[in-house]
């Protein structure tokens, strides 16, 4: 009886130790740094741009004050440099007559030929497999009817074109009023696409779009007849032709950085825990009316606020000598608006600590509001990704939400085949491709998502402090558990 007392009063003092510092992470703190981390002063926090490293200054001098180590060569930023791709140039000659940009063709991509590029030029109809199989395209330009409301976003005709080792896909809008409505949307996307690589001379060309009537220029024909052949699979009707492309691209260096804090564990310190939130975002638009800044206060300067209040609670655990056993790595990193750049960094070439000792990752990517479907629901969070690779991580995030926070887990979008596809769509996702367990705390997609009025008054603090207790709370038992959470045998 005595013992058992003994065990009860143990965990009990554990369980309130928890809590003492669950609760350290606090609206009011949020509040303060989100204040700032969102303010029009930063201009939207475009990777690159002097109010991005505002940012970045503000996150690493509030690791610097909470006693957090800068564990890169005693620094707490990861240069990450990316290259912006110009606005491309672009030559388009076939039976040599040059097309005209805009008006004939249009180019969508960032890739560069590295000079002339001569190919053979085949009418593939409309790209389907019975096409296919009467027309060669294998290091040709291929050209193919888009079909019908198709978008060009994972377009199947330019996929399967692709998948038959096409050089070049063009694809051949319906209309000329199609085309013209196309080529406008794509000039507004030229340029200004981030990689962590030049791209030179790259594999993939990118996209060319033709007018029907270009099309029937190129083979000598008319757009109905083109269209006729491609219906009634006479491929074998349409001359083959050669074309002749140069896309050339200026790149531009971008210096950018990962920021990150380390809090060093006791007996299982080489083990460690990643907790991530972007801290870039859009930026500015560049001109026009009203509010031209993306304030990106839920998006992801929640995710960013939430690490920063985590790393402050952990770290005065640890100077109360209550520090986690295992290490945690509080990283906020950049390029994610880009493409998840600054994690793929991080996770493909340069992590700061080994992989194989990387138990888990938590990333944040907005966790301040509510969406339409829970406007009046009890505090709510989505939980993406938790039972993908690890069921014991599954269990113990349910288990410590039971135990202390009580929210509800709404688990919509951790479907893989969801249509938005939100398991692949944040920095979490670099992490997974390793086969590190991971979750993604999300608040789901409102109207004020990448718009202007992305803004801190719109955040509400008291719900985002529990998600972000929830956070803590998982992070504490992943740290402090006697065995580290593994991945599920395959
Ligand atoms: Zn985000």
């Amino acid at each position: 009886m005595f013992l058992l007392l003994l065990v009860l009063t143990g965990v009990n003092a554990q369980d309130s130790t928890v809590k003492k510092y669950g609760q350290l992470v606090t609206a009011a703190d949020l509040k303060e740094y989100l204040t700032i981390i969102a303010s029009d002063a930063l201009e939207g926090r475009k990777t690159g741009s002097r109010g991005q490293k505002m940012a970045a200054a503000f996150i690493a001098a509030h690791f610097e004050e909470h006693g957090l180590q800068g564990p890169v060569n005693g620094s707490y930023f990861q240069p990450v440099t990316l290259y912006t791709s110009g606005i491309p140039e672009v030559a388009f000659t076939t039976g040599g007559a040059a097309l005209k940009e805009n008006d004939e063709f249009a180019y969508f991509g960032s890739g560069d030929t590295g000079g002339l590029l001569e190919l053979p030029l085949v009418f593939a109809g409309r790209g389907a497999e019975g096409d296919l199989s009467q027309v060669d395209v294998k290091g040709k330009a291929a050209v193919a009817f888009l079909e019908a409301d198709a978008s060009l976003r994972n377009n199947p005709t330019m996929a399967r074109l692709r998948e038959k080792e096409a050089r070049l896909v063009v694809l051949v809008m319906n209309s000329d009023e199609d085309f013209k409505t196309m080529a406008g949307q794509l000039r507004m996307f030229a340029g200004g696409r981030m990689s962590l690589t030049k791209g030179s001379a790259s594999a993939n060309l990118g996209l060319f779009l033709l007018s029907p009537t270009a099309a029937g220029k190129i083979f000598k024909s008319t757009p109905e007849k083109l269209k006729k052949s491609a219906d009634d699979k006479a491929l074998a009707k349409v001359k083959p032709s050669t074309l002749a492309v140069t896309v050339s691209q200026k790149h531009k260096e971008i210096k950018s950085d990962n920021v990150l804090g380390f809090l060093e564990g006791t007996d299982k310190k080489d083990e460690v825990i990643v907790i991530t939130a972007h801290y870039d975002h859009v930026g500015m638009r560049s001109s026009g009316e009203g509010d031209l800044i993306y304030n990106g206060a839920d998006d992801d300067g929640s995710g960013t606020v939430s690490v920063m209040a985590l790393a402050k609670a952990f770290a005065q655990a640890k100077k109360d000598g209550k520090g986690p056993r295992r290490s945690i790595l509080f990283m906020t990193v950049t390029g994610e608006e880009e493409g998840l750049l600054g994690s793929q960094y991080y996770a493909d070439t340069n992590p700061v600590f080994p992989l194989d000792k990387t138990v888990v990752n938590l990333n944040i990517d907005m966790v301040g509001r509510r969406d339409p479907q829970h406007k009046d629901s009890a505090p709510y969070v989505y939980v993406i990704g938790s039972d993908k690779l690890s069921t014991e991580l599954h269990t113990l995030s349910e288990d410590v939400n039971k135990k202390y926070t009580n929210l509800i887990f709404d688990y919509t979008y951790n479907d893989q085949n969801h249509p938005e596809r939100l398991y692949y769509r944040s920095d979490h996702w670099n992490f997974a491709k390793k086969n590190i367990p991971i979750i993604f705390y999300f608040d789901g997609i409102h109207e004020d998502y990448h718009q202007p009025s992305d803004e801190v008054d719109k955040i509400e603090f008291d719900l985002m402090t529990q998600r972000a207790q929830l956070i803590f709370y998982t992070a504490w038992e992943i740290a402090n558990r006697e065995k580290r959470i593994v991945p599920d045998a395959k």
